[in-house]
């Protein structure tokens, strides 16, 4: 499938394809400046993919020079910025030229932000390699680093040149990375897409245990739904590109509580703060018992968490909700909060009581 996202001024193309990857030299070839191509990546990747990348571009005549970064979190860093910024600038990189960023979202977000401001803006290429980034970081021109006051605080708006997502490159990508890019998918299913969500509960097992055909579907279809809306609010001002966020104040937070790291994958939290938000709704009589018993089932039979005692967090709900507060989100003291009132209708609620989520945490944290 080839899905346009319709920026104003800078529109470009998700391609989605199996064998993507090995044929990334002839797609990118059209977008270099010269006969060389420099490739960010992470360790995890380069040692999956590199070589089989690296013929691609040799195919095409075009030498393949890498920047194979540490892998993880940790590397969406000032540190790392600066790295990869000098080693751009040693290599003469211009303007006109196209960074190739292939990984996940941590390589996606970091190659994104030193492409926006190396020689104040030049070119990218996005190749995600999970399905997080596949069907969210790599599209809508996000980019941002962390720094010790928190997550992505700081960072730019610049849209990739180009996206090439390959479902083969998920059959080296560890089960669980797999299952919390699903909770994205999930997402654009609760958003606005019943049917999206119905296909889900048809076909997620079948997905995670690698099935092609469902992974492909499943990628262009949330790709399709992540550029509508990005068409719609390219810079999140109209509340439309908000919905996005869909299960992230509740996941947020507990991702704050675990530490952002290995205990609580993103996408994990994502599939509970889901699960969270759905009840919520369901206790403020928004949305049925029922809709929201579907959501927890599902995310359930994935093998997500979809409750929070399995957590073992230890604290109490209004620690959770005081996390919230830190979110970059919060609008003049109020609490935004995507709310549901059934499964395809989540809708932004302005102002939503932070002692009513803590009371209904503290429910949570003891439901058996
Ligand atoms: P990640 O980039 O850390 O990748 C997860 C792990 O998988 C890493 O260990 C990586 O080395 C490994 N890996 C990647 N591809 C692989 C492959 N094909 N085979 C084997 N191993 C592979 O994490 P992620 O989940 O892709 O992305 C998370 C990041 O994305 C977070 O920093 C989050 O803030 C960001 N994000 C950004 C946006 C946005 O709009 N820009 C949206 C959502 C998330
Ligand atoms: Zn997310």
């Amino acid at each position: 499938a080839v899905i346009p996202v319709a920026i104003a001024g800078a529109p470009y193309e998700v391609r989605i394809e199996a064998g993507l990857l090995a044929q990334a030299g002839e797609h990118c070839r059209p977008f270099l400046r010269k006969d060389r191509a420099v490739v960010i990546t992470d360790e995890n990747v380069a040692g999956h993919w590199r070589e089989a990348v690296t013929a691609s571009f040799d195919r095409v005549g075009v030498a393949s020079d890498w920047l194979v970064l540490p892998a993880g979190e940790s590397t969406k860093s000032w540190e790392q910025l600066a790295r990869v910024s000098d080693w751009l600038l040693e290599r003469e990189v211009e303007r006109k030229d196209c960074i190739v960023a292939l990984g996940g979202g941590v390589i996606g977000d970091l190659t994104g932000f030193a492409a926006a401001i190396l020689k104040r803006g030049c070119g990218f290429i996005q190749i995600p390699t999970t399905l997080l980034a596949q069907v969210d970081s790599s599209v809508g021109g996000k980019t941002a680093i962390n720094t010790p006051a928190g997550k992505n605080l700081v960072g730019a708006f610049h849209q990739p040149v180009l996206v090439l997502a390959d479902p083969l490159a998920l059959d080296t990508l560890p089960l669980r990375d797999v299952r919390a890019g699903y909770a994205e998918v999930v997402k654009y299913g609760l958003i606005d897409d019943a049917p999206f969500f119905q296909w889900c509960e048809a076909n997620g097992a079948k997905l995670l245990a690698g099935n092609h055909a469902a992974r492909e579907y499943a990628i262009a279809h949330s790709v399709a739904a992540k550029a509508r809306i990005v068409a719609a609010d390219e810079k999140e001002t109209a509340g439309v590109r908000a919905l996005l966020n869909l299960g992230h104040t509740f996941g947020h937070a507990l991702e704050a509580e675990t530490g952002f790291g290995d205990r609580l994958l993103h996408g994990e939290g994502v599939a509970l703060g889901m699960v969270l938000a759905a009840r919520f709704s369901a206790r403020q009589g928004l949305m049925s018992g029922q809709d929201a018993g579907r959501v927890s089932a599902h995310i359930a039979s994935v093998g997500l968490p979809a409750s929070l005692p399995a957590l073992g967090l230890g604290c109490d709900g209004r620690r959770l909700a005081d996390h919230m507060l830190h979110d970059k989100k919060m609008d003049a003291g109020m609490l935004p909060f995507l709310l549901m009132r059934g499964i395809g209708e989540t809708f932004l609620a302005k102002n939503v009581d932070l002692a009513d989520v803590a009371a209904f945490l503290d429910e949570e944290l003891v439901r058996a």
